[in-house]
């Protein structure tokens, strides 16, 4: 007999979703964390509105938006090249349901442990798992480590919420590789009333034409502002040298606060950096028995085109809990391919024509009546990006086909 029904090991969204569900349906859960809680994590921490209905917010009613939500957002305001301005709001005119939710990714994530913890989960942070045996024994047996000590447990099913960074999937074979993208993000403090009119609470900033193969951002928090810059694309030049990339990403962030006259210490601007586990189409998300699941990062399912990720942690985290309540845990990787594949590859080949022709792809979509609205349903998985990628591909390669026309027509004469 195992020692639990199921560990979760990781305690960001993906691990905290699948241990509340669990344990809300009676299983004995043990959710173990590398870092003490509440911890750091390198995220810009906008999640969408929509993440209440996963979270079963409305029918639920522990879990208190105001416990975690600094500020909501409403428009997002486009530049390219800092010009080519626009802000797009994220409702149609008279509404007001969507928006996003501006979290602070340490109370996020901690609210969401306490709650897997309230439900009956047993939570232990500051424990690392170190090993991880899923062949050799009738259920999986993993090892931790406490404040130096080791100790065995055994579970009939692991789930492996341990992030882009993970090690679940490599000591369980489950072979999964994901394009990595990388991404930075520093907090500088910031007094509402000293900044400019279009620096505002309910406003993020966001900027197509300064990093190539990506994009950067300023989200509003309560008493900062989140500046961030990722590389989203194999396209991007500096991809191949961390340190280059590193380097390209804080300038970025740094020309952007100076554009949006944000005041900050250069010298004490502390940055952040971290991997993005990109979607790059279906991968066995557990190991051949059945009995290690993969969710959230640890699985890859990272947007490619938008980078966000918490929603789809919230959600296969939720979808592995239920597989295994449901006594249909050989079905998970079906599941989550079949909800996501089709999205996601479309999502990606949109994201390489994107950040391949930034400008033209700018042009194109940005100014569109709704755009904010689209950007808004898509990133609350409300509208797929299949179909949109095809009518995106035919007018991209039209633009760029009469661009290159007027180029050769404008060296020939
Ligand atoms: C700069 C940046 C900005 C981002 N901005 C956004 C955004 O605005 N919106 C959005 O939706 N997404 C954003 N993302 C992506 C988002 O952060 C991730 O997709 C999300 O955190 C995934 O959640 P998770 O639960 O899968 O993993 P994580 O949140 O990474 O949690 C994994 C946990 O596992 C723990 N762990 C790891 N190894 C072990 C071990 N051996 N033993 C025990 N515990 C272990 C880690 O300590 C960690 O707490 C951003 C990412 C980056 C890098």
């Amino acid at each position: 007999m195992a020692d639990y029904d199921v560990i979760v090991v990781g305690g960001g969204p993906a691990g905290a979703m699948a241990a509340w569900r669990l344990a809300l349906n009676g299983a004995k859960t043990l959710l173990v964390e590398r870092q003490s809680l509440p911890r750091h994590k390198t995220c810009g921490g906008g999640v969408p509105m929509s993440a209440a209905n996963l979270l079963e917010m409305q029918k639920i009613t522990d879990l208190a938006p105001d416990s975690f939500v600094e500020l909501t957002v409403k428009h997002l305001m486009c530049t390219f090249n800092f010009a080519n301005e626009y802000l797009l709001p994220v409702n149609a005119e008279g509404r007001d349901e969507a928006g996003i939710w501006m979290v602070q990714r340490s109370s996020f994530d901690h609210a969401l442990v306490k709650r897997a913890a309230a439900a009956g989960a047993e939570v232990r942070d500051a424990t690392r798992l170190m090993a991880l045996d899923a062949e050799d024994h009738d259920h999986p047996q993993i090892t931790l480590s406490y404040n130096g000590d080791h100790e065995t447990h055994s579970a009939r099913f692991i789930i492996g919420a341990d992030g882009a960074n993970g090690v679940v999937a490599r000591l369980a074979g489950i072979r999964t590789t994901r394009s990595v993208a990388i991404a930075a993000e520093a907090e500088v403090p910031i007094d509402w009333n000293s900044v400019s009119s279009k620096v505002r609470k309910d406003v993020i900033h966001l900027e197509f034409g300064d990093v190539p193969g990506g994009y950067s951002w300023l989200f509003p928090k309560g008493n900062h502002i989140n500046a961030g810059a990722g590389l989203f694309s194999e396209l991007a030049p500096n991809h191949t040298s961390p340190h280059l990339t590193k380097v390209l990403l804080q300038n970025c962030i740094m020309k952007y606060l100076d554009h949006a006259g944000i005041p900050y210490e250069r010298d004490s601007l502390r940055y952040h950096f971290h991997p993005l586990p990109l979607w790059n189409g279906k991968h066995s998300l557990q190991n051949r028995r059945g009995s290690v699941l993969l969710a959230g990062d640890a699985a890859g399912l990272v947007n490619p085109i938008f980078g966000d990720g918490i929603l789809h942690a919230l959600r296969s985290g939720d979808i592995a809990a239920r597989c295994i309540v449901g006594g249909t845990a050989t079905n998970y990787t079906r599941e989550i391919n079949t909800l996501y594949q089709s999205n996601f590859d479309s999502a990606q080949r949109m994201a390489r024509l994107f950040y391949r022709w930034p400008e033209i792809s700018y042009n194109l979509l940005v100014p569109r009546p709704g755009a904010g609205q689209i950007a808004m349903r898509l990133l609350s998985g409300e509208a797929p990006f299949t179909g949109m990628t095809r009518r995106m591909l035919r007018r991209i390669s039209s633009s760029v086909a009469s661009t290159r026309k007027g180029k050769y027509d404008r060296a020939n004469h």
